[in-house]
């Protein structure tokens, strides 16, 4: 810096904080910085990374002013990124700092690698030859580096024989550069033979993939109908002219299988991205995405923020799935900003469904996005035959929940040695436990919810903060032994009646919160699909993108569940989850069954996937959000006020319906307890935010947040546009 003329650049640089704008830095005499690098800066005692911003540092009191650290080897931070960071903070009211957050999170990987060292073959002989020497030599004529591990591997000869050769310079050290984390895929690797739907479908989207434009195109079609072959030509086309792509997958860390299919059509896996990663994986695959290495990507939604130096197409697989919508610090959706992502590059973005949203839908009708049905399965494999179970003519017998009908069904699967999967989409044993003595009901104390038990670790655990406790012998209020009652089922309930019926059965068991993390999840995925179990009981981890050859009869526990807690969504989430799951059935060709135990089998729901006729249930759906004007016919965010004191949340819930602006088109409705009015300790209370389509919410949400009195003490306020239930 230059102190005597006081004329150093001040840059802004955007730091990951809560921080409503960047910080101003001063550039040290000779710095190379520009928009978009990564920087080190100091922050208060600390150091942390940050992202060279756009424009000037502004005036800043010299005196206060500090400077840049040093700026990291790393290529920089795309324009149409930094625009994107800005948009969505924007557009979330979230501080663009906590956004740029998102994209700072793999700090090893700003420096780059160290070069491994490489064993490379001389012109000199080993004193003499064994097999175990001579094995490595062949592997090395070929003129490349290898490791000294990998060498000795590939050989199956241990390391003090390479040793022994590099000692007599058999072998010389030298450089490797970093290695890539997958090899490039190659897009006329193995192309498929398309059915003529997929081949029209594909030719839409390949022309698209294939030059510069943004376009958004719905790719809707029933399970089984061959969407990915479909849009794997999208990406094999943007490929073609040096682009790279994300796919986003709801559930990437489970659905592995996809990385195997992406193989088979491309000769490479893509580089896969969630938050179960290693950090040293995870930091190579960020490295290499920002040098351009990894062409593809299919990550989680947290993979919109890596930072791609030019992507080319990005493809939301399962568009419709909640699982895209973060609800937590920055609250956004991933397929919007997917879709805002594209518009932003300048390029296309497919969505893709076997039961899209209904904000798609309506987008495809309003003519926003181009559509394309596939509307049968591929080489003709049929849907499920599906039927209702009426519970009230069929009931199960006592103490049980399986109708008569469904246990027969899975006798006769299992007698033609098929596999039945059991859906219930509620983990553990029992929601309920009481006391059958005094009725005390085992509460969560930090939330407004019941704590369930989980019989296989003996626990009652609260699902909303993971409170939990063993199972206790005696009543906590009158103090009767023995005398506790598990109220309803979970999985782990309908697994023991299943044993109880099949007691020969293999029977597995499969939820989020099975002991063994992920790994474990895994490996029981694999085994189904092997044909190793014969029922499987599982919560909506098994409903998604599976794909089991074996499975022909699936039956749905409790169709029921989610109908009727009172949101305007429900009937949208049920009819997708009992879509997706009924068509785990019957994907390799055979014969299927998908039975749904309900009490209301009159239900549009219930009607619209017994009938398969889906059009008819869109059109009331959505017919009715545009009657109230909800999303995507209206504007809809939700406030949520939380605070340690019942009192002040509430206080400062009132005090922002108080500084609500005069509007025609937009109102706040609220106060009102916020679904889960106390959770992990926090009392929490709800406004809702409502407007006509081209109202600007966040210009009348950011006034009502400014004017109304700074929340103090444990008070916070989270604004959530377009939240999920409402
Ligand atoms: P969706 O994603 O629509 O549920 P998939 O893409 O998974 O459907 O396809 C269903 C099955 O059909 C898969 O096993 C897939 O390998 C197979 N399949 C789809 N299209 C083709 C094709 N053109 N050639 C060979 N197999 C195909
Ligand atoms: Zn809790």
């Amino acid at each position: 810096m230059d102190k005597d003329s006081g004329t150093s650049r001040v840059i802004p640089v955007m730091v990951p904080m809560p921080a409503e704008r960047p910080y101003s830095y001063a550039v040290p005499e000779g710095m190379p910085v520009a928009p978009g690098s990564i920087v080190r800066v100091p922050l208060g005692p600390r150091q942390v990374a940050g992202i060279a911003w756009d424009g000037d540092g502004g005036t800043v009191d010299p005196k206060k002013l500090r400077p840049i650290e040093a700026v990291f080897d790393c290529p920089p931070i795309s324009g149409e990124m930094r625009r994107f960071v800005e948009w969505i903070s924007t557009y979330t009211l979230s501080p663009p700092g906590m956004v740029a957050r998102m994209l700072l999170r793999a700090p090893g990987a700003f420096d780059p690698e160290p070069p491994q060292q490489g064993l490379r073959l001389t012109d000199n002989r080993p004193d003499r030859m064994t097999t175990a020497r001579e094995r490595a030599l062949e592997l090395a004529r070929d003129g490349q580096a290898w490791t000294r591990s990998g060498l000795a591997h590939a050989a199956g000869i241990s390391l003090s024989v390479i040793d022994g050769l590099a000692k007599q310079g058999v072998f010389k050290t030298v450089e490797l550069p970093p290695q890539p984390v997958v090899a490039p895929p190659d897009p006329l690797y193995g192309r498929p033979e398309l059915s003529d739907g997929q081949a029209e479908a594909a030719e839409h989207l390949r022309e698209q993939a294939a030059r510069d434009g943004f376009s958004v195109t719905l790719l809707d079609g029933v399970t089984g109908s061959g969407k990915t072959e479909v849009y794997f030509e999208a990406v094999a086309a943007a490929l073609e002219r040096g682009k790279q792509v994300l796919i986003l997958i709801p559930e990437i860390a489970l659905t592995q299988a996809f990385l195997d299919r992406f193989h088979d059509r491309f000769g490479s896996k893509p580089a896969d991205w969630h938050s179960d990663l290693a950090p040293k994986k995870r930091e190579r695959i960020w490295r290499q995405v920002a040098e351009g290495q990894v062409r593809v990507v299919a990550g989680a939604r947290s993979a919109l923020f890596l930072p791609f130096s030019d992507l080319g197409l990005i493809v939301v697989d399962e568009e419709h799935d909640p699982a895209y919508k973060q609800e937590d610090r920055v609250f956004y959706n991933a397929r919007d900003m997917a879709v805002k992502r594209g518009h932003l590059g300048n390029f296309p973005v497919v969505l893709a469904s076997a039961t899209p949203s209904i904000e798609s839908r309506v987008n495809a009708q309003s003519g926003r996005y181009d559509r394309i049905v596939l509307s049968s399965r591929y080489a003709d494999a049929a849907l499920p035959d599906l039927k209702a179970i009426d519970m009230r003519k069929a009931p199960p017998e006592r103490g049980g929940f399986l109708s008569p009908v469904l246990i027969r069904a899975i006798g006769q699967t299992l007698e033609r040695k098929e596999q039945s999967l059991l859906f219930l989409n509620r983990r553990g044993y029992a929601p309920l436990t009481l006391c059958r003595v005094c009725g005390h009901r085992f509460q969560c104390p930090d939330c407004s919810s019941w704590l369930v038990e989980h019989r296989f670790r003996k626990q009652l655990i609260c699902h909303h903060c993971g409170h939990n406790r063993p199972v206790p012998e005696a009543c906590p209020e009158c103090g009767t032994l023995d005398h506790l009652v598990a109220c309803g089922p979970g999985v782990e309930r309908i697994a023991e009646e299943v044993d109880r019926h099949f007691p020969d059965a293999r029977t597995i068991v499969l939820s989020s919160d099975m002991l063994g993390g992920v790994k474990r999840l895994r490996l029981e995925l694999e085994a189904i699909a092997d044909g190793e179990a014969d029922i499987v009981v599982g919560t909506q981890l098994v409903a998604k993108g599976h794909n089991f050859p074996a499975m022909t009869l699936v039956g749905v526990v409790d169709a029921d569940i989610g109908l009727s807690n009172g949101d305007p969504r429900a009937a949208e989430r049920t009819f997708q989850l009992l879509s997706q799951v009924t068509g785990r059935a019957g994907r390799s060709g055979r014969k299927s069954l998908g039975l749904i135990q309900t009490y209301q089998p009159e239900h549009p729901v219930m009607r619209a996937i017994i009938s398969g006729d889906s059009e008819a249930f869109y059109e009331r759906e959505i017919a009715e959000r545009e009657r109230s004007s909800l999303p995507p016919f209206g504007r809809l965010a939700a406030i949520i006020v939380s605070a340690n004191e019942r009192k002040e949340a509430e206080g400062h819930a009132r005090a922002l319906r108080l500084a609500a602006p005069a509007s025609d088109v937009l109102e706040t409705l609220g106060p009102a307890e916020a679904p889960l009015s106390l959770l992990a300790g926090r009392h929490r209370f709800r406004l809702l935010v409502h407007g006509t389509r081209r109202a600007d919410i966040q210009a009348y949400l950011r006034q009502m947040i400014a004017t109304a009195p700074k929340p103090r003490g444990s008070i916070r306020v989270q604004v959530d546009i377009d939240p999920q239930s409402f």
